[in-house]
Order: C-alpha cells, then sequence, then structure tokens
C-alpha cells in the first residue's frame, strides 16, 4: 500500500462480533496517521462504525443506502470524522431497504457500491468496507467493489467452521465478476495469549494459511471496547493503550508487506509475551520511520495529543524509554 497503490479493502467475516467495526474505525484512524487518505465505508444497517467515528447515524441525510440506491453520489454522502481525520460514508438502518431493493433487481445489483465509488477511487489511499455480519447483497457489494478482503477473527472453537465458506465465497468471486479480489490477510482479533484454545486456534490458522494471517495480533483490550462510546477511535481515547498500539502496529504491517513484497514471513507469529519481550524491541531503524506510523503530529487534534516528545508506548507494552515498535506486533500480554 504504497502511497501511488490505491486500494479498496472489505472487513469481512459473517460471524458478529468478531472485531469487524473495531478494525474498520480503528484502522482508518491508523492509516490516516500515517498520512494515507482514507475512506471508510459504513455498510452495515447497525451503523456501528458511524456511531463509533462520532457520527449520528439517525441525524444523517445521505447515506451508504442512498449511494447503493443511486439516489446520491458517493461524494455526496461523505462527512469527516473529526476525531479521525479520516472520510466516512455512513450507514443506517435505511440500508436494510437498499438491500431489499436490491435483491429484487435483475441486473447489476451487485455492481452498485463498485461504480459508485469508482469516481472516487483516486481520491484515497485506502478504502475500507465494514461489512454487516452476513454473506449477503450488501457483503457481496462489498467484495465485488474491493481489491482484497481482510477476515478479523476471534481464536476460538467454531472460528476455522465459518472461515469456509467465507473463503469459498470469495473464490466464487474472484473466479466470476471480480478476478483481483485477494485475500488482504486474516486477523487475529481480542486475543488473549493466555487462552490456551486461542493459541490452539490460532496456531491452527498460522498453519492453514501461512503469511496470510498478519503477524500483528489484536488483543482483548478494555480501551478498544469502550472507545466507540466516546465516538472516537481508540488512538483519540487513549493512544497509548495496546488497543491503539495494535492497530497502529497492523497499519505499519500492512505499509511494510507493501514496500517489501516477495519478504518471506517471520516464522511465527508474535501472540505472546514470550515471542517479543518488551525490551528486545524492534530498533527504530528498522520499524516504519516515525513519520510514517506515529500519530504524534499530524494525526492526533494538538488539544488531545500527549506530549509530542513521547513515544507512543503503552507502559505495559514497552518501556518510556525503549524503541517504540509501531509497526511490530504488540505482544497482547496480560489483558486490560
Ligand atoms: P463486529 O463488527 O465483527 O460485529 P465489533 O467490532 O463490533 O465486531 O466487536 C464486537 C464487540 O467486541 C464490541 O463491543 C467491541 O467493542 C468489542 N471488541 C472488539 N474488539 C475488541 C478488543 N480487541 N478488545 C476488547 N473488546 C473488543
Ligand atoms: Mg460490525
Amino acid at each position: 500500500m504504497g502511497k501511488d497503490v490505491k486500494r479498496v479493502i472489505a472487513l469481512a467475516n459473517q460471524k458478529g462480533g468478531v472485531g469487524k467495526t473495531t478494525t474498520a474505525v480503528n484502522l482508518a484512524a491508523s492509516l490516516t496517521a500515517t498520512k494515507r487518505r482514507v475512506l471508510l465505508i459504513d455498510l452495515d444497517p447497525q451503523g456501528n462504525a458511524t456511531m463509533g467515528c462520532g457520527v449520528d447515524k439517525h441525524a444523517q441525510s445521505r447515506t451508504s443506502c442512498d449511494v447503493l440506491l443511486g439516489d446520491c453520489s458517493a461524494v455526496e454522502a461523505m462527512v469527516p470524522v473529526e476525531y479521525g481525520g479520516f472520510m466516512l460514508m455512513p450507514a443506517n438502518q435505511d440500508l436494510t431497504t437498499a438491500e431489499v431493493r436490491l435483491l429484487t433487481m435483475t441486473v447489476g445489483r451487485e455492481f452498485k457500491l463498485r461504480n459508485a465509488i469508482a469516481p472516487v477511487r483516486e481520491n484515497f489511499d485506502v478504502i475500507l468496507v465494514d461489512c454487516p455480519p452476513s454473506l449477503n447483497m450488501l457483503t457481496l457489494n462489498a467484495l465485488v467493489a474491493a481489491d482484497s478482503v481482510m477476515v478479523p477473527m476471534q481464536c476460538e472453537y467454531y472460528a476455522l467452521e465459518g472461515l469456509t465458506s467465507l473463503m469459498q465465497t470469495v473464490e466464487q468471486i474472484k473466479d466470476s465478476i471480480n478476478p483481483v479480489l485477494e485475500i488482504e490477510g486474516l486477523l487475529r482479533t481480542m486475543f488473549d495469549p493466555r487462552n490456551n484454545l486461542a493459541n490452539e486456534v490460532s496456531a491452527q490458522l498460522s498453519e492453514h494459511f501461512g503469511d496470510k494471517v498478519f503477524r500483528t495480533v489484536i488483543p482483548r483490550n478494555v480501551r478498544l471496547a469502550e472507545a466507540p462510546s466516546f465516538g472516537r477511535p481508540v488512538l483519540f481515547h487513549d493512544k497509548e493503550s495496546r488497543g491503539a498500539l495494535a492497530y497502529l502496529a497492523l497499519a505499519g504491517e500492512m505499509i511494510r508487506r507493501d514496500e517489501l513484497p516477495g519478504e518471506p514471513p517471520p516464522d511465527e507469529p508474535v501472540a505472546s509475551n514470550e515471542a517479543a519481550p518488551p525490551n528486545e524491541a524492534a530498533p527504530q531503524n528498522e520499524a516504519a520511520p516515525q513519520s510514517e506510523a506515529a500519530p504524534q503530529n499530524e494525526a492526533a487534534p494538538q488539544s488531545e495529543a500527549a506530549p509530542q516528545n513521547e513515544p507512543v508506548a503503552s507502559n505495559e507494552a514497552a518501556p518510556p524509554n525503549e524503541a517504540v515498535p509501531l509497526n511490530e506486533p504488540v505482544p497482547p500480554d496480560a489483558p486490560v
């Protein structure tokens, strides 16, 4: 995802509560912090991403529903996210109507989003699409509009089961209407390394999907859960929390992947304290440059930001005077 690469990424998993919306909002903020131009499209009638960005879903005259139905252009439905610095195409319950209307159409119904965002694609480095928890017409529209699909998932017993049908759907779409569609990566969310089953499932994932599994692991972190109630990405709620650091690390990993295509993946996912002790943090010069990954100057509003010269790291994640491994995975140690 170099700055010259334009990419539409659908966040999809037909399971609910796996961290799609949390990832959409916080990755949008983190990528913006690395100076990428980001659009977040809320494609879930629940409008959680919209509310999580501090935008009142009930007060919007133009939403993704209108865009899908061709009642307004993508640009007309976009609003700036004050705490985040990116653009949002909001959604609310109206989107359910749009889905029903799409289902009654016979031609082109799965191309609505793709066609609608075509004129604005060049205006953004990354367009994230937050999908509803089902493989419905809305998700299909996202997958047809997307270049890649990111799959947030919890490492629990049934996680792999749902994954199979999602992967089949992705393959079908790739083989038919959207040949460029790729798997951006599988993202382990709400991870608790003290949970044996989570570690087992995590290992299975790596075995099956190899380097498609992001090294970055999102820990279970209360700051991530409470940030939406403030209508802010976690970066603007508690930027030193492990949740904030994890999503910065994810953005860093995505950027680094693009900058170093073909770099072999590391053998071990860093998913425990043992794997990456804080004092073995990556040296600064191996990480993305501060200006690329740290939200210290541009992203955070001055009034909200912590002192500029402090490293973005929580006490748990790294000692304050250690290098900040911004694009290294944050070890998900004890949950907050
Ligand atoms: P989805 O969009 O897949 O349904 P959400 O992102 O809405 O999932 O997450 C489901 C719930 O879990 C939300 O209440 C959210 O705040 C919480 N949550 C998500 N990720 C984390 C995390 N890493 N740590 C703690 N809570 C989380
Ligand atoms: Mg959601």
